[in-house]
This record gives C-alpha cells, structure tokens and sequence, in this order.
C-alpha cells in the first residue's frame, strides 16, 4: 500500500475577491522507499503541495492520507504532532542552527523522540564521521546539507520532504546530495519526495511528478533504462 495517497486535492487561495486554484484536483500515491521528483514551472503548486504533505497547510477540498493519517481531518495539535513524529524537512538554505555544532543541531530535532537515531551514527552514515563538533559556517555547503538530511532521517521518519536541496549547491555537490537522497530512501525506507527545478534529477527518481497549473501533468515511473 502506498505511504501517501492524495486525492483530488485542491488548494484555493483567495486574495481580495479573486480565486487562485494552487492546486486543482491532485491525485497521486506515494511509495515507502522510494525517490519521488515534483517538477514543473514556477507557480505551478509545488511548494503548496510540499506544505500539504508535510502538514503545514490543509487542502481546500479532497483527502491525503499519509501512514493512515488523515491531514485534512487533522486539528492544529494534530498536525503539530504529524510534522514532528512523521516527517522531515530538509530546505534549500539547511537551517541549521549556527550556535549548535553538526551533533547537537541533529541532537535538538529530536528530542524526545522514541528511537531516534543518535547523532554520531546517522552523522557517520552520511559520510560526517569526525565532523560532530564542527560549526555549520566550518563545513562546506554540501556538508552542511548533509548534517541538514541527517536531522530529519534521525528521527526515522516516514516521509522525507525536500525543498530545492541542491538550490545553493554547484552541480558537482549537488549531485552528490541527490545521490545521498536517493541511498536514503532505500536504507531509511523513507518516501523521499524532493521539489526540484533541475530536471536532470529526474533521472534518479524512482517516480516524476510533473505540475502545471495545479494539476498532475504527467505521473511518471522511471525505467530500469533510463537510470
Ligand atoms: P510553485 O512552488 O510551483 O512555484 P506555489 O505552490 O508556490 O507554486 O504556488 C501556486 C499558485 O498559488 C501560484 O499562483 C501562487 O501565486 C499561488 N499562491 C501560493 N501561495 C499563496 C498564498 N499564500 N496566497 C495567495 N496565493 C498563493
Ligand atoms: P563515496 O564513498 O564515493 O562518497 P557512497 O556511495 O558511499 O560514495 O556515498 C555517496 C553519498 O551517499 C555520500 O554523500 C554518502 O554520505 C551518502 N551515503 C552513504 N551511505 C548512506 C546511507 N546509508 N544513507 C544515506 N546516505 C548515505
């Protein structure tokens, strides 16, 4: 079964008297262990379903089931729970903490968190073994990324969101935390969704979600071949 289910989700936003569908009838499945890509233009509803599936927004009408919760049914406390229990977040800029060194930022996230990873363990899997006590402005910006993806997989979660993470990187380090994604979603068996405009990632997707005005364009699965 899949982790996510979203259906005939819609997302309007009103300004003054003028409606703007954001999201206009999406539906799609997500899959535990997998790479999921959402490409499409600017405006297109990315952000707005990435705040959706992670519970920082609810959908206007239709249903997303994630890990059998129902976020549109969810209450404020509810979603609260959801983002901290459920999901992780890994955005463009990292948002480490810049007082807390690589450890203690992974640390802080999950606090309170039964089974979290520690540390040190998850920090070495990510190739930052030696790297606990450094300051994010003492790593590279592909280090700090990783410290970033190694806070949300600490507390094992179910769903893996990711806003442009290669968005400040060069290439180069920018394939290189994709390829950290994607070995993510097999060894964590996390659904690692990422927003991305560089359609080359598509190519390490195990699924492309293409947008455009708000609706599901093309839903495609990567073949054996094209990887
Ligand atoms: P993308 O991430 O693909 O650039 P968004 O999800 O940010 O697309 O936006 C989809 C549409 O919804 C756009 O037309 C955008 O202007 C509109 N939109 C997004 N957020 C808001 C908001 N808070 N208020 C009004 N309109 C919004
Ligand atoms: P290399 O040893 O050349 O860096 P790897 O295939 O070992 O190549 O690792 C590629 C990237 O994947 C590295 O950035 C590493 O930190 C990351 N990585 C390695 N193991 C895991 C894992 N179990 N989960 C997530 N990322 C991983």
């Amino acid at each position: 079964m899949a982790l996510i289910a979203a259906r005939d989700v819609r997302r309007v936003y009103r300004t003054g008297n003028v409606d703007v569908r954001a999201l206009d009838g999406v539906s799609l499945n997500i899959e535990s262990g997998q790479l999921t890509t959402i490409v499409g233009p600017s405006g297109s509803g990315k952000s707005t379903l990435l705040n959706i599936l992670g519970g920082t927004d609810q959908p206007t009408s239709g249903s997303v089931v994630c890990d059998g919760v129902e976020i549109e049914n969810l209450s404020e406390a509810g979603l609260t729970k959801y983002r901290r229990e459920r999901v992780g977040f890994v955005f463009q800029f990292y948002n480490l903490i810049p007082t807390l060194t690589a450890a203690e930022n992974v640390g802080i996230a999950c606090r309170g968190i039964k089974g979290a990873i520690e540390p040190s363990e998850i920090l070495e899997t990510l190739g930052l073994a030696g790297r606990e006590r450094s300051f994010p402005h003492e790593l590279s910006g592909g280090q700090m990324q990783r410290v970033a993806i190694a806070r949300a997989l600490a507390k094992r979660p179910a769903l893996l969101l990711c806003d442009e993470p290669t968005g400040a990187l060069d290439s180069k380090t920018g394939d290189e935390v994709m390829r950290t994604l994607r070995q993510a979603a097999e060894t964590s068996n996390a659904a690692v969704v990422v927003v991305t405009h560089n359609e080359g990632y598509s190519r390490l997707a195990d699924r492309v979600v293409r947008l455009r005005d708000g609706k599901v364009s093309t839903a495609r699965r990567m073949l054996e071949t094209d990887i």
